[in-house]
C-alpha cells in the first residue's frame, strides 16, 4: 500500500482500498472517518493479506486502532473479516441488528462441518429436489469459514434505522436497506451528499441478491431497499467495491436488470410447464464460462441457485407463478 493509493473522498474521509486476491470483487473499499475517535468502515477478510493492507493502510494515515471504532455495513466476510481481530478493548463495532443476530447466531457457527446460515438452504434445495450428492459437492466449496469474523466475538454494537454515530465533524446515520443481506445498511454523511452503500448499490458490479432464512422475499425487499434510498440527493456515493458513478441512473439499472431477470425466470417456468429448480436455474443465462449447466464449477452453482430462488421467491409471492407440492418435492408454474 502507498499513500497515493488512498483516497479523500471528503475532508478526513480517505477510502483504502483492500486487495480481495483471487476474488472477481478484486478489491473491498474501507473507509476512514477522522476523528478524535476516528471511525473504519468495513475491514476486508480475515486473512492475514487483507489485515496487513488494511493496517498498513491506517497507519500511511496515522489511525491507531487504540483510537477508532469499527462500523461494518452487513455481515458478509469481505466486509466484517477482520473486525474482532484488529478492534481494541473497550472500542465499539457496529452493525446492523438484523446482520448481527445472523452474525452471532449461525453465521460462523457450524455443525457436522455446516454453516449453520446453509443449513436452511440445504433444506430448501432438498425440499427442490437437488440431490445430496450435488449439495454436499457445492458445501464443500462455499467461501470459507476461515475469512469469517473470529466466531468468539459477540459484542457488536446493534444499530437501528435513523441511529446516528458521530465521527470527526460528521454524522452518520443509518438506513436499514435490506436485500443483499437481511440486515445491510447505508449510512448518510448528513448534509454532505455523501452516502455510505456497503454493497446496496455497486456501479460496475451487480450485488448478489440471493435466498436467507427467515426472509420470505429478498429480492422484493432488495428492490424496495433501491427506492428508498433513491428518494436521497446523494452525489458522492461511496460503494463497498469498485469506483462509483451517477447514483440515480445505477438505482434505475439495477431495477431494469431485475425485472428483466424476473421477466426471464417467469418465461423458462411457463416454457418447462412443471418447472424444478435445477431446470430452472439451468435455462436461465449466466454469465459463467462453462460448457452447460451441468459443467457449472460447485461454487458457481451453489450462486446461482441461490439467486434464481430469490427471484421465484418474489415471482411466487406476487403471483406470478404458483408452488406445488408432489411427493415432498416442490415444482413451480406460471
Ligand atoms: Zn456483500
Amino acid at each position: 500500500m502507498t499513500v497515493d493509493q488512498i483516497e479523500e473522498v471528503l475532508p478526513g474521509i480517505y477510502r483504502i482500498p483492500v486487495p480481495l486476491k483471487g476474488n472477481p470483487l478484486k478489491e473491498l473499499n474501507s473507509y476512514l472517518i477522522r476523528g478524535d475517535k476516528n471511525l473504519l468502515v468495513d475491514t476486508g477478510f480475515r486473512t492475514e493479506d487483507c489485515r496487513q493492507a488494511l493496517l498498513e493502510g491506517l497507519s500511511l494515515l496515522g489511525i491507531r486502532m487504540e483510537d477508532t471504532d469499527i462500523l461494518l455495513t452487513h455481515l458478509h466476510a469481505d466486509h466484517s473479516g477482520n473486525a474482532p481481530d484488529i478492534v481494541y478493548n473497550g472500542n465499539k463495532i457496529y452493525m446492523g441488528r438484523l446482520d448481527k443476530k445472523y452474525t452471532v447466531g449461525m453465521g460462523t457457527q457450524e455443525e457436522n462441518g455446516i454453516v449453520l446460515l446453509h443449513m436452511s438452504r440445504v433444506e430448501r434445495l432438498k425440499k427442490n429436489g437437488i440431490s445430496e450428492e450435488l449439495i454436499k459437492e457445492m458445501l464443500k466449496c462455499t467461501p470459507s469459514r476461515t475469512m469469517a469474523p473470529n466466531p468468539d466475538y459477540v459484542d457488536y454494537t446493534a444499530l437501528d434505522e435513523g441511529d446516528e454515530i458521530q465521527a470527526g465533524s460528521y454524522t452518520l446515520r443509518a438506513i436499514e436497506t435490506p436485500g443483499h443481506t437481511p440486515g445491510q445498511m447505508c449510512f448518510e454523511i448528513v448534509g454532505t451528499g455523501a452516502m455510505i452503500l456497503g454493497d446496496h448499490v455497486l456501479f460496475d458490479i451487480t450485488p448478489n441478491i440471493t435466498d436467507w432464512p427467515g426472509v420470505e422475499d429478498s429480492l422484493g425487499n432488495y428492490l424496495a431497499s433501491l427506492d428508498k434510498i433513491d428518494k436521497y440527493d446523494v452525489t458522492i456515493p461511496l460503494p463497498g467495491h469498485r469506483k462509483p458513478a451517477d447514483f440515480h441512473q445505477r438505482i434505475a439499472d439495477l431495477k431494469a436488470h431485475h425485472e428483466r431477470r424476473l421477466a426471464e425466470c417467469r418465461a423458462v417456468i411457463k416454457r418447462l410447464g412443471k418447472a424444478h429448480l435445477y431446470d430452472i436455474t439451468g435455462n436461465m443465462t449466466w454469465k459463467i464460462r462453462a460448457a452447460s449447466w451441468d459443467d457449472f464449477p460447485p461454487a458457481q452453482r451453489w450462486f446461482a441457485l441461490g439467486e434464481c430462488l430469490s427471484h421465484i421467491d418474489h415471482l411466487k409471492r406476487t403471483g406470478q407463478i404458483i408452488q406445488h407440492d408432489e411427493g415432498d418435492i416442490y415444482w413451480y408454474e406460471a
